[in-house]
């Protein structure tokens, strides 16, 4: 517990917004959320220095995730761009403001979600990924939604939702529909990206959001 001391006040904040000064210590929600960010921090030490593919020599940071180590909800994009290569924390380029502002929409903010992608490298000039990248990368992918447990995964774009789901589909056909991933509920939606390029596509976006909203955040 004493090295994790960032993790205790976020509760102890959380908790005071919800009953006030008198809270209600949980020490085994406090115990589990520690457990969840030592296990994701022991995984991400054991893999940062993957050289399994060819990203791992043109890379400048290993990309692993960020967020909520107990998120209900967790973001999956396609792989590292530039900004986040260059600092090591997936999302921080202009569509990761854009999907900050889309989560606050829905009250939500990072320190309640996880977030990471398919490929934990970038590809050279943020080219599509290969599917050896894929498949070589995409088993960290599975054992980060193992240790955080999530009650739903959400893939941002095509790229990510086709190499998930294996599907070629277009993503107008995956959207508002539920799928599973390793026995988790599924949805697709646009990337934040996809949505800076073509303004036509905030709406049905914002749609995704709401069903996400209705359908996982109001229950318990
Ligand atoms: N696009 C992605 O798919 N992932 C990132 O981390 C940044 C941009």
């Amino acid at each position: 517990m004493k090295h994790e001391p960032e993790l205790l006040f976020r509760y102890l904040d959380q908790t005071r917004a919800l009953y006030g000064n008198h809270i209600f210590l949980d020490v085994q929600t406090v115990k589990n959320s520690v457990q969840n960010t030592n296990d994701l921090k022991l995984f991400n030490s054991s893999i940062c220095q993957c050289k399994k593919c060819p990203l791992g020599r043109t890379r400048i940071n290993f990309v692993f995730g960020a967020g909520n180590p107990q998120a209900d909800i967790v973001f999956v994009g396609e792989a590292p761009g530039e900004k986040e290569d260059l600092e090591g924390v997936p999302f921080v380029g202009r569509a990761g403001k854009l999907l900050d502002k889309i989560l606050a929409a829905i009250e939500l903010s990072r320190d309640d979600i996880y977030i990471c992608n398919v490929l934990k490298c970038r590809p050279p000039k943020n080219r599509d990924p290969l599917p050896s990248e894929v498949d070589l990368c995409e088993p960290y992918l599975k054992t980060q939604l193992s240790l955080i447990n999530p009650k739903l995964v959400v893939a941002l774009g095509r790229i990510a939702a086709c190499t998930i789901l294996k599907t070629k589909e277009p993503l107008k056909n995956l959207r508002n529909q539920i799928f599973k991933y390793e026995g988790i509920d599924l949805l697709v939606t646009y990337h934040p990206a996809a949505l800076l390029r073509n303004p036509n596509f905030k709406i049905p976006a914002w749609e995704d959001f709401k069903l996400i909203k209705e359908k996982y955040l109001t229950q318990d």
